[in-house]
């Protein structure tokens, strides 16, 4: 099995929920108050980590409260750690949330520390970066930290996946550097700005990205390869209870199985097992299942 390397974010999320979301200048009481560990990063390496996958994260975080307690869950996952760096200046990555009572939602992001990841950082995780088997990335931490740590492990054997979320116009030069790219169809059309996920999906392949599978929710994903047609493959049907983080249980599913070797349709429909495994649970982090549920879901389910 090759080591999975996670390059992103980290974030506290903090979630009241409220009979209805307040206008500006009110205050609503809400019901009840959970603090939720979070950031598109640390979700992927943790369920990348449950699954299985041997996980190094490089992500930075404050020197603070949060930023411990962080670290302390990262190290009771598994995860490998030296390269997670403390910012004495910023605080760490921080989610508001307010949800309504019909599941609505408002959400501020301050982003503190994911945003102090530095070109350096990357320079000092160069060993595990090149020495890794899949490096996994997401767009909540600076674009240029993104566009570093993918010419690096250009440079080495890693297979480079890049879940481009939340959206942002990305360069071509970039696009035409990642192996595997993972929107999910709204990200695949505000990438593209096409009108449908296979429009999108195609324009991506003629942009240069190598391999394309873009998410579709209960439906599945479309999985795009360079010179080959579209092709739609299913996903698990399970009663849904919270979809939060179902991206990110498939991205730790996929990069998970990647590494140890499987192929790339496998890895889907392992993928797609731990996602739709953890939509059956509240949360994002808590939602994440491991291995064994993940096998046992799958012998369940054979198609
Ligand atoms: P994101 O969370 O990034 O918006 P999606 O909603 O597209 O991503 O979900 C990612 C994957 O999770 C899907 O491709 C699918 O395999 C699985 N998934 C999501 N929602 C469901 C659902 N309601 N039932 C079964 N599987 C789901």
């Amino acid at each position: 099995m090759r080591r999975i390397v996670v390059v992103g974010s980290s974030n506290t999320d903090m979630v009241v929920t409220t009979p209805r979301l307040p206008l500006p200048g009110e205050t609503v009481m809400g019901s009840d108050f959970v603090m939720a560990a979070g950031g598109k990063g640390a979700n992927q390496a943790v369920a990348a980590a449950r699954l299985g996958g041997e996980v190094a994260f490089v992500a930075c975080l404050g020197r603070d409260l949060f930023g411990d307690e962080a670290l302390g869950r990262f190290r009771e996952e598994g995860i490998d750690t030296r390269c997670v760096v403390r910012d004495p200046q910023a605080p760490s990555g921080a989610a508001l949330i307010m949800v309504g009572s019909e599941g609505q939602n408002i959400i501020a992001v301050a982003p503190g520390a994911n945003s102090r990841l530095t070109s350096d950082d990357i320079k000092k995780a160069r060993d595990l970066i090149t020495d890794a088997g899949v490096v996994l990335l997401q767009l909540e931490i600076p674009l240029a930290v993104v566009a570093e740590t993918i010419q690096l492990a250009r440079t080495a054997s890693c297979i480079v996946i890049l879940n481009p979320a939340p959206a942002m116009p990305l360069p071509q030069a970039l696009l035409q550097q990642v192996d595997i790219l993972t929107p999910n169809e709204i990200e695949a059309m505000l990438l593209t700005g096409c009108p449908t996920p296979e429009t999108a999906a195609q324009e991506l392949l003629n942009q240069g990205v190598k391999t394309i599978i873009v998410t579709l929710g209960a439906a599945g994903v479309l999985l795009g390869k360079t010179g080959l047609p579209l092709q739609h493959i299913p996903g698990f049907q399970v009663i849904a209870v919270d979809t939060t983080a179902a991206g990110d249980a498939f991205n730790g599913g996929l990069a998970a199985a990647l590494a140890r070797g499987e192929s790339l349709e496998t890895a889907i429909r392992y993928a797609q097992a731990a996602a739709a495994l953890s939509v059956t649970k509240r949360g994002a982090q808590p939602s994440l299942q491991n291995s064994d549920e993940v096998q046992q879901f799958l012998k369940q389910h054979v198609k």
